[in-house]
C-alpha cells in the first residue's frame, strides 16, 4: 500500500506528545464494555489531535486523555459548519495483530472533502500516523469477538473565533475511537427503506461528495420520516428532477441484475464509498462486471417487476453490506420485505469481511497493520 501523497520523499513523521489518561478504564471495566459495545456510545481512553494554522501549518501533535474539547463560542464550526470527517475500522486478527482497511483511501477522501470545505489537506502520512498513535495507547480497545471492531473517527473543524464568513485560519484535527459490536445480531436481515421525495440530501455542485456534517444535518428530518414509516434508512433522489437514485443517508446503493452484473448509480453528489469501490473490485474478482451510470428510480421498480433486477444492497463501513428487502414511498412499493438476502450480496459481503478479518488472502494489498 502506498502511503505517500506524491512521488516525493515521504514526510518526516510528526513528534506526538503523549499524555496518558490517569483515569483510564480498568481492564475489567474495558472488557465489560467490549463484551457489549453497541455502536458509537463508548469511547476509548485517549484521543489524538493536531492543530493547523494558516501561518504555521500542521503543529502540536498530541495524544491526550479522551475528554471535552474547549471551544470559543465564536468558533466558526459552530456557526457555519466548516467540518469534515472520516470513518474506518481497526480489526483484531486471529494472531492478535491490529489491521485497518484501505486507510490511504480514507486519507485521500479526507483531503477531497477538505478541498471542498476550504479546510487544510492533511497528508496521508500524518493521517495514518494519527491512527497508529491512537492504537499505540488504546490498542487493547480493539475487540476480538467475531465481526466486532474498533471504529475510528478522524474529524477536522474550523476553530477560529471569528463571525465573518470566510475559511477559518485555525483548524483542529482529531481522532477518537469507539468499539463496535457486530452490526447484525442473529443473522443478516434485509432492511426496509423509505423513498424520500420531499427532501433532497445534496444538489449539483453542493456538498454531497464531501463527507461533512451538513449532509447529515440535511438527512435528520427525512430520517425521522423514514423511522415513522418503519424504515431503517431513507433513499434520496437527485435534487434537480427527483428522478435518479442518489444514495441513502450514509450508505451507497448497488443493484444486482439477472445476468449477475452490478448496476451502480452514478452522480456527482453521491459520497464515494470506499466499501462500494471495494465491492466492485471483489465482484470483478468473482467474475461479475459492473455498470456505473445514472439509474432512474423507475428503472429499479420496472427491473424488479420484470425480473431484470434481482438483488439490492446498501454499503458503507459501519454495516459493510446491508441487503435491501423493500423500498416504500408515497407512491409505490418495490420488493418483498420477507425475501431472503440475495446470494451475490451475501457472497461479496463474506469475501470482504474475510479479507478484513484476515480469513482470506488480501490480494489487493488493502490491509495495513497499525500495531507494529
Ligand atoms: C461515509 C459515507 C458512506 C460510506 O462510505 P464508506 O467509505 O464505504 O464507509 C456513504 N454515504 C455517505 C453519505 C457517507 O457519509
Amino acid at each position: 500500500m502506498t502511503l505517500t501523497d506524491t512521488n516525493d520523499t515521504a514526510l518526516a513523521p510528526l513528534d506526538f506528545a503523549v499524555t496518558k489518561n490517569l483515569a483510564a478504564a480498568s481492564p475489567a471495566a474495558r472488557e465489560e464494555i467490549l463484551a457489549n459495545p453497541g455502536f458509537g456510545q463508548k469511547f476509548t481512553d485517549h484521543m489524538v489531535d493536531i492543530c493547523w494554522s494558516a501561518g504555521g501549518g500542521w503543529h502540536r501533535p498530541r495524544v491526550q486523555p479522551y475528554g471535552p474539547i474547549s471551544l470559543d463560542p465564536a468558533a466558526s464550526v459552530l456557526h457555519y459548519g466548516q467540518e469534515i470527517f472520516e470513518g474506518l475500522k481497526a480489526y483484531r486478527w486471529a494472531d492478535g495483530s491490529i489491521r485497518t482497511f484501505r486507510p490511504d483511501r480514507n486519507a485521500a477522501r479526507l483531503r477531497a472533502s477538505a478541498r471542498r470545505l476550504a479546510l487544510p489537506e492533511l497528508p496521508t502520512e500524518y493521517f495514518v500516523q494519527s491512527l497508529r498513535e491512537l492504537i499505540a495507547v488504546d490498542g487493547d480497545w480493539v475487540p476480538s469477538a467475531p465481526e466486532t471492531s474498533l471504529y475510528l473517527r478522524p474529524f477536522m473543524f474550523a476553530k477560529e473565533a471569528f463571525l465573518g464568513v470566510r475559511a477559518a485560519k485555525k483548524v483542529a484535527y482529531y481522532v477518537i475511537a469507539s468499539p463496535a459490536g457486530a452490526y447484525f445480531h442473529g443473522g443478516i436481515a434485509p432492511v426496509k427503506i423509505w423513498l424520500e421525495t420531499e427532501f433532497s440530501r445534496a444538489g449539483n455542485g453542493g456538498l454531497g461528495a464531501a463527507k461533512t456534517g451538513g449532509n447529515y444535518a440535511a438527512s435528520l428530518l427525512p430520517h425521522e420520516k423514514a423511522a415513522a414509516h418503519g424504515c431503517a434508512q431513507e433513499l434520496y433522489l437527485d435534487a434537480a428532477e427527483g428522478r435518479y437514485i442518489e444514495e441513502l443517508g450514509g450508505m451507497n446503493v448497488v443493484f444486482v441484475r439477472r445476468d449477475g452484473s452490478l448496476l451502480v448509480p452514478d452522480s456527482d453528489s453521491i459520497l464515494p464509498s470506499i466499501t462500494r469501490d471495494s465491492v466492485l473490485t471483489v465482484a470483478r474478482d468473482l467474475g461479475h462486471e459492473a455498470e456505473i451510470r445514472q439509474v432512474a428510480i423507475d428503472e429499479w421498480r420496472e427491473g424488479v417487476d420484470s425480473g431484470e433486477i434481482v438483488e439490492a444492497f446498501a454499503c458503507g463501513t459501519a454495516a459493510v453490506i446491508t441487503p435491501i428487502g423493500q423500498l416504500i414511498g408515497e407512491e409505490y412499493t418495490i420488493g418483498d420485505p420477507d425475501a431472503p438476502a440475495g446470494a451475490l450480496t451475501m457472497e461479496i459481503r463474506q469475501v470482504l469481511t474475510d479479507i478484513q478479518y484476515g480469513r482470506r488472502e488480501d490480494t489487493h494489498g488493502w490491509m495495513l497493520r497499525l500495531d507494529d
